[in-house]
């Protein structure tokens, strides 16, 4: 299966008063055509601020992305505007993403009159009805407006736009996040059903692993703008290595019959302006020795498709296998 996305060594730094903000930080990765790449962590850890870079919202400070082989990242005028149509943006929070004044028919209209995509009005009616059948959003609700509906009908016309111009790949930046669990379900049920049916590729942003697990064929988990673990959910949920990812994992909610020891994160974050040659998970890291504190720990494959940035991974999965063997 080839690459639809490859992104190389992205940097993206904000000036501040006091110095360089790393949003991101020497990013590579790729996606393969038809997956979905699910990429998680804190807030602040630039995961939105990758989908920026990646879809042409902000420039990057260095680095490439390429899409179906073509760099991208410079892209000005009328070729980034070209490309919004084989690359689209679902965004988190579909109240404030759409416009109040218009109702159902004219927000999915909107990109297909913008890019002209319909001959004439009859089309263009017979696609947005398409595109309603297509979301879930019952033909009645055509002439409703946002304030009107429900937060799962505001997100599926997101959707529905950014399906209107068929879109090759679209970047999902927590689209499920302000809606409630079961709402929440059902969304994530309609994207992995609309990629089964368009071989869609799609790059799932959240700060939530257990919603990330089910969509995704790879998991990138990001920490103060940097990588720091990315494996197939299977591998990540089976063998947590980076002690981030551990604390993550910790988080998700589960019956306390089945609940095991707690990894906790306490400690102070590091600051991400000019945040120096050390892990950046150090402060919070109770494994972390010396080394860890002036030495950053490069992307590494430890297991097969299992790459994880810290030094002491092996000895810290060893432990974990050590702990599990006495607890049988
Ligand atoms: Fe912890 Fe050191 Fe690994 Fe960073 S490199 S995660 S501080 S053990």
């Amino acid at each position: 299966m080839d690459n639809i996305l490859e992104v190389k060594n992205l940097k993206k730094y904000f000036k501040t008063p006091q110095g360089d903000l790393h949003a991101v930080d020497d990013v590579s990765f790729s996606i393969k055509r038809g997956q979905t790449l699910g990429v998680v962590g804190e807030s602040g850890c630039g995961k939105s601020t990758l989908g920026n870079l990646i879809i042409g919202l902000q420039p990057p400070t260095s680095g490439e992305v390429y899409f179906e082989g073509r760099e991208i990242s410079r892209l000005e005028g009328k070729n980034r505007y070209n490309l919004l149509k084989e690359m689209q943006l679902v965004f988190q929070d579909p109240f404030s993403s759409l416009n109040p004044r218009m109702c159902v028919e004219q927000l999915i209209a909107e990109p297909l009159k913008n890019f002209r995509a319909c001959k004439n009005k009859k089309e263009l009616e017979q696609r947005i009805t398409e595109l309603m059948d297509f979301a879930g959003i019952a033909q009645r609700l055509r002439y409703s407006y946002p304030h009107e509906l429900d937060g799962g009908r505001r997100q599926r016309i997101g959707i529905a736009r950014a399906l209107a111009l068929d879109p090759t790949f679209v970047i999902c930046d927590e689209p499920v996040s302000a809606l409630d669990v079961s709402i929440q379900a059902q969304i994530i049920n309609l994207m992995m059903d609309i990629q089964k049916e368009k071989g869609l590729t799609f790059m799932f942003i959240s700060h939530d692993l257990s919603v990330v697990k089910h969509i995704s064929s790879d998991i990138v988990v990001m920490y103060l703008g940097r990588i720091a673990e990315k494996a197939s959910p299977k591998s990540l949920f089976k063998n947590p290595l980076h002690p981030y990812t551990k604390g993550l994992l910790s988080a998700i909610p589960i019956p306390s019959a089945e609940r095991q020891k707690r990894t906790i994160l306490r400690g102070e974050l590091t600051s991400p302006i000019n945040p120096g040659k050390s892990c950046r998970f150090a402060n919070r890291c109770v494994y972390a020795e010396e080394r860890c504190k002036c030495e950053e720990p490069a992307l590494r494959e430890i297991m097969p498709e299992h790459f994880v940035s810290c030094h002491r991974a092996e000895e810290i999965s060893a432990i974990a296998s050590q702990v599990e063997s006495n607890r049988v």
